[in-house]
């Protein structure tokens, strides 16, 4: 077994103050070493020897490899036993066995948690609402957002996140907002179980329809309970009885007639009755006995994530044991980060949030997906490595995949006719933008040639993508972002082809023709310098100027320009002016500092960069 560490013990450099938190991988929680009697019960986690086994146990070897010889095995005292053959020693020396799985801190999605009970604290039910088209799901949600028992603002509040929590007698309640099994179920399939509790609404006019079947089906297969909203039973035509009667079909036996589903009927548009419907789910709550471990790092689900174009990669997080905090770092997928800012659903800054909060944060390196689970670690050392060996597993699984190459490649083989397969990565400004390519891209598979989209996210292209790309032989393609030059220079080291386009179209086109062995594109689009915008000043009648620092190449006055913000394009345009001190100027040259504006635009911010591009005759 690893050694164990003293995560949970050490002082973090930040000043977040003394935290108790444990890791999740502390020694805590392998207090049963690898191989050990606690309480009668014979614990181990790795494979074992004869000698290993009767120093654990306590019984000489020779009495060990005299029973197996009974039972008409052989053994010698340095041969290993497999797991039926430890259980079966363990019995006759009277032992209960079990064998613990250790999980490696990279397959972190693995870990199953045990917790001392006396750290285990109840925690909000995580509530998810389904139910046929039209049966009412949407304005359920709406009544209970809207049911604030205390009202202590005026107006509504915007809600920021498609997850919040509701207060009911003292007790919270934590809603997640994507209403219908598809999102449920999209999100098990990724291995993330998020709700404790679906509410099933059926509208009372209606009855039993075939997506409540479906809905009835998915939380039985994800073997979370469920609780019957009745809904509509305001409409002309409502008929509760025959809903709970029609359910029965479908094995879902309420309460009134002896089975344990509880119902509710309820008025979504009427807000009648929700509010007992909530204390319903309370109540369902603590029969399930739902507990957590909030003194360890937190750990969870990403339930969704966007590129915000102001700051960043950000993500709504449900935390489902532990407790996250400001400043922790975090692997998400294969990235790790800081969080940098955690808010709760209407925009309120948190130091902390405990098991079953839905929080946005921001700090993340890279935008996660829905479904992606996430851990809390002690150190930014640890999250680094756990986060480095989880990009290699991906480097390792897609080189498993097929082979490919660039787009010329792809040219050349499918004018002298031969098959491939070609692999590509889609990076875009949005995930919609991105998927929608996905999509479009395989599509343009042909007998010939077999299209894999390995990856389409939002973001910019980072260093981790180049890795992959070279590891599986991808081309990149990259729709309204671009990667600076660093990022660039990897790609030319590594050979990896990066296409990048403002328009689908082209982007599409470009593919169509490589595919049909025609000749690419004439005119290209070559950077020819790239300056950060270091300082930001106001002036009236000529807009913002960004003090500006030439990283690369040269800045021509009047050229072309893009303002890129953590590489995504956020406006394409041309230089207003130039200058250097206080004279205009017709070029800056790289390791210089200039004044620049963009004409008609204004939301320059420190840390943008500026490229300077021209089109030119393709080589
Ligand atoms: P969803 O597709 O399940 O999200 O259903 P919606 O919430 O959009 O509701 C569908 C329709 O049913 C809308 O016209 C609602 O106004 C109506 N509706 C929802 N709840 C009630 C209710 O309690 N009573 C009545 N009479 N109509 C309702």
């Amino acid at each position: 077994m690893k050694k164990s560490n003293n995560y949970g013990k050490k002082k973090n450099n930040d000043k977040r103050g003394r935290d108790n938190r444990v890791s999740n991988f502390s020694s805590e929680r392998r207090k049963p070493e690898y191989a050990k009697v606690n309480g009668g019960v014979f614990v181990y986690s790795k494979p074992l020897s004869v000698t290993d086994l009767s120093q654990a146990i306590n019984i000489p070897t020779p009495e060990i490899i005299k029973f197996l010889f009974m039972q008409g095995q052989a053994v010698t005292i340095n041969q290993m036993l497999d797991d039926d053959t430890i259980g079966l020693i363990c019995l006759q020396f009277g032992y209960d066995f079990k064998k613990e799985e250790v999980v490696d801190k990279a397959h972190f999605e693995e870990l199953v948690i045990e917790d001392d009970e006396k750290h285990l604290k109840e925690r909000p039910p995580v509530v998810t609402i389904m139910g046929h088209v039209d049966h009412g799901k949407t304005t359920l949600i709406d009544a209970i957002r809207n049911s604030r028992i205390v009202d202590t603002e005026a107006g509504a509040i915007t809600q920021e996140i498609g997850a919040y929590q509701k207060e009911v007698g003292g007790k919270k309640i934590t809603f997640i907002d994507t209403p219908g099994h598809a999102a449920f179920t999209a999100m098990r399939a990724r291995g993330a179980s998020v709700t404790d509790i679906v509410i099933l609404v059926v509208a009372a006019d209606d009855g039993v329809m075939p997506q409540t079947i479906e809905a009835i089906d998915h939380a039985k297969a994800a073997g979370v309970p469920i609780i019957v909203a009745v809904n509509k039973i305001d409409a002309p035509g409502a008929n509760p009885h025959k809903v709970i009667e029609q359910l029965m079909a479908h094995d879902v036996i309420a309460e009134e007639y002896g089975g344990d589903i509880m119902v509710q009927e309820i008025s979504a548009k009427k807000n009648i009755n929700i509010k007992d419907l909530l204390e319903m789910v309370i109540l369902k709550a603590e029969m399930l006995e739902l507990k957590a471990n909030p003194s360890r790092f937190a750990i969870g689900t990403v339930l969704e994530a966007e590129l915000d174009k102001g700051v960043g990669p950000k993500a709504t997080l449900l935390v489902q044991n532990g407790t996250l905090n400001f400043g922790d770092y975090v692997v998400v997928g294969e990235h790790y980060g800081k969080i940098r800012r955690m808010t709760n659903e209407f925009g309120a800054n948190l130091k902390s949030a405990g098991p079953s909060s839905p929080v946005s944060v921001i700090g993340l390196s890279a935008v996660p997906s829905a479904g992606d689970r996430f851990m809390a670690f002690p150190t930014e050392k640890e999250a680094r490595e756990v986060s480095e060996a989880r990009m290699l597993e991906k480097q390792k699984a897609a080189r498993s995949g097929s082979a490919a190459m660039s787009l010329s490649d792809l040219n050349n083989l499918v004018t002298a006719g031969k098959v491939k397969d070609f692999n590509i990565m889609v990076k875009a400004d949005t995930d919609g933008s991105a998927q929608a390519l996905k999509a479009n891209l395989e599509k343009m598979s042909t007998e010939q040639v077999k299209i894999h989209v390995l990856s389409a996210t939002a973001g910019a292209i980072s260093d981790n993508d180049i890795l992959l790309a070279t590891a599986s032989n991808a081309v990149i393609f990259g729709f309204n972002i671009r990667p600076d030059s660093r990022v660039r220079a990897l790609a030319q080291e590594n050979g990896v082809e990066i296409h990048l386009h403002n328009i689908i179209y082209e982007l599409l086109d470009e593919m169509e023709a490589s595919l049909k062995g025609m000749e690419v594109v004439e005119k290209v689009e070559k950077v020819m310098g790239e300056a950060e915008i270091r300082h930001i000043w106001k002036m009236a009648h000529v807009g913002t100027i960004g003090g500006s620092y030439v990283r690369s190449g040269s800045i021509k006055a009047k050229s072309k320009v893009r303002l890129i913000r953590d590489g995504v394009i956020i406006y394409d345009g041309t230089l207003g002016s130039l200058k250097r001190y206080k004279d205009d100027a017709s070029e800056v040259r790289e390791g210089y500092e200039c004044g620049l504006t963009i004409a008609g635009y204004n939301d320059i911010k420190e840390g943008d960069i500026v490229e300077a591009y021209a089109l030119v005759e393709a080589e």
